[in-house]
């Protein structure tokens, strides 16, 4: 698709090297616009953006949003930040600093140069919720001083900063909180209940369920998100959001792991570990408000979603 000269925009989208940030730079240089992806590749790697490389509108800088960054863009989706328990958890210190830091860092470009920015939250904003399903209007039950603190509460100071810059300076925001995401060119070792109960299957091994496996989750397939992005992002300037981008199906842990076992045809066991701290009872995103506002909601359903996140994780095992 080739865009005229006046809707051709200069887009920033930091943690492009990323799961959700890649799928994002590919749709939006398959647009016409001249992407700059920017990525310490704390999580992500050059080969979720190989194929973008050579393309005359994606450019790569390796940076680490937590500094400051001279850009000129017309607009920025922030998604730089670990997203994996593991990984979030493996730097406490340093995920707070990319959540909030960044934040500031990414808001002060978006001030300077009077570019539209959007937020990548989290259900976790809502913590292990006593309210069900999730609305935006939920104010969440967080720990402060919990392993998971640093993701949570760095990301809801990180909306916080989004809001007073909003009121303050009259910037122009947009805050998705994004629900369980799932498919291709997750890392095989990123450590989400998807990506490993597949690689388990694929490999014999026993699926790792966590606690009784009674805990509910909703997932949604990547490709459903990205366009809940894009059209969160092009919705009217007075749409702030926060918005729950997510698929509203919910399905315990056993019975994901029913499912993968399914899909695969493997014969692997299920191991019962010891339940993470804080690890929220249940989450289902309640999305009346993407859908009367963006007119969005997700398309695939869990089955299809997972075939082809298999059969993603069968081709690099085969090479
Ligand atoms: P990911 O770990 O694959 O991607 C994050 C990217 O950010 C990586 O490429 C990583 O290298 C980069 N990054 C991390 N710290 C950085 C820093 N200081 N400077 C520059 N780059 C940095 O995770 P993802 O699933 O693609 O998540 C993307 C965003 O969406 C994150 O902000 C995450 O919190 C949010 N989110 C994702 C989900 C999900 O289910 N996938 C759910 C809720 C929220
Ligand atoms: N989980 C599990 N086995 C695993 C990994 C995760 O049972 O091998 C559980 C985890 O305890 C949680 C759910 O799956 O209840 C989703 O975990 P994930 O890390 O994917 O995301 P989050 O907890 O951030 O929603």
């Amino acid at each position: 698709m080739t865009l005229g000269r006046d809707s051709r925009m200069r887009i920033l989208v930091t943690g492009g090297a990323g799961f959700l940030g890649s799928f994002l730079c590919e749709r939006l240089v398959e647009q016409g616009h001249d992407v700059i992806c920017v990525d310490n590749f704390y999580t992500g790697s050059k080969r979720n953006i190989d194929g973008l490389l050579g393309k005359p509108n994606f450019e790569l800088i390796r940076h680490d949003v937590t500094f400051p960054l001279y850009v000129e863009v017309d607009r920025i989706f922030n998604l730089a930040c670990p997203a994996s328990p593991i990984h979030y958890q493996r730097d406490p210190v340093q995920t707070t600093k990319t959540s909030v830091h960044g934040a500031i860092n990414m808001l002060g470009l978006a001030k300077r140069v009077k570019a539209r920015i959007l937020q990548a939250s989290t259900s976790e904003v809502y913590g292990d919720p006593e309210v069900h399903p999730q609305p935006e209007s939920y104010l969440g039950k967080v720990n402060p001083i919990g392993p998971r603190s640093c993701y949570d509460e760095g990301k809801r100071c990180a909306e916080t900063l989004f809001f007073d810059y909003h009121r303050q300076h009259g910037l122009e925001i947009k805050v998705v909180r994004i629900f369980n995401t799932y498919g291709p060119r997750m890392h095989p070792n990123d450590g989400r209940v998807v990506s490993n109960f597949i690689v388990q299957a694929l490999r014999g091994e026993p699926l790792t369920i966590y606690g009784d496996g009674s805990q509910t989750r909703s997932f949604c397939y990547v490709d459903d998100l990205i366009d809940g992005f894009l059209r969160m992002m092009d919705s009217p300037p007075d749409f702030t959001g926060p918005v729950n981008l997510g698929n509203p199906g919910e399905f315990t842990m056993l019975e994901l792991a029913e499912a993968v076992l399914h899909l695969t045809g493997s014969i692997s066991k299920l191991e019962f570990h010891r339940l993470p701290p804080d690890d929220p009872r249940q989450r289902r995103p309640d999305i009346s408000l993407a859908g009367s506002a963006l007119g969005w909601a997700p398309r695939v359903d869990l089955e299809d979603g997972l075939l082809d996140t298999v059969g993603y994780f069968r081709s690099i095992f085969s090479t």
